[in-house]
């Protein structure tokens, strides 16, 4: 797990809520879509959840970070997410990115890195650019190889069915 300023008890409690996205992914597989989840917590508890929905719903930004900023939002009524995390199955691309710094969220938690659009430290690293207004907190890593493997089985299947 790399953290760049969490404290100790804060990382433990992420492992629960990231089971809680890894629930999400799975709901977006069994949808017919790539299995990514993501969930929102504010003072301890889940506000909103979302997997990613790019194919049921034919949208291309329809990724389980933005849809769950927005149920979030709602929920808040504010479009400042101060004082909330996000947690997500696979690092954020950058529109994702870029709506977790435009939504003022306190925090950012990830699984698995993507080596092919990650946006908070692969790729770019927006979460964490001083030029830009605001600055998010990161964890990365967490229950990551479960994150990741999940992915890979599925783009693995995806590829098997291809063949026949
Ligand atoms: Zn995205």
């Amino acid at each position: 797990m790399d953290r760049e300023t969490a404290s100790e008890d804060q990382v433990s409690q992420y492992d629960g809520f990231m089971g809680s996205a890894l629930a999400q992914a799975r709901l977006a597989e069994a949808a017919g879509d790539v299995p990514i989840g993501a969930v929102v917590v504010r003072d301890g508890a889940i506000i909103a959840a979302a997997g990613n929905r790019r194919i049921t719903d034919a949208d291309p930004t329809a990724h389980a970070e933005m849809l769950a900023i927005q149920a979030a939002a709602a929920v808040v009524g504010d479009w400042r997410l101060t004082g909330c995390t996000l947690l997500v199955t696979l690092e954020p691309c950058c529109m994702c990115a870029g709506a977790i710094v435009l939504a003022r969220l306190d925090r950012l938690v990830y699984g698995a890195a993507d080596p092919k659009a990650g946006a908070v430290q692969t790729l770019y690293r927006l979460c964490t650019d001083a030029r830009l207004n605001h600055q998010v907190e990161l964890i990365s890593g967490v229950r990551a190889e479960e994150c990741g493997q999940m992915l890979s089985r599925f783009f693995q299947r995806q590829r098997e069915a291809g063949k026949k």
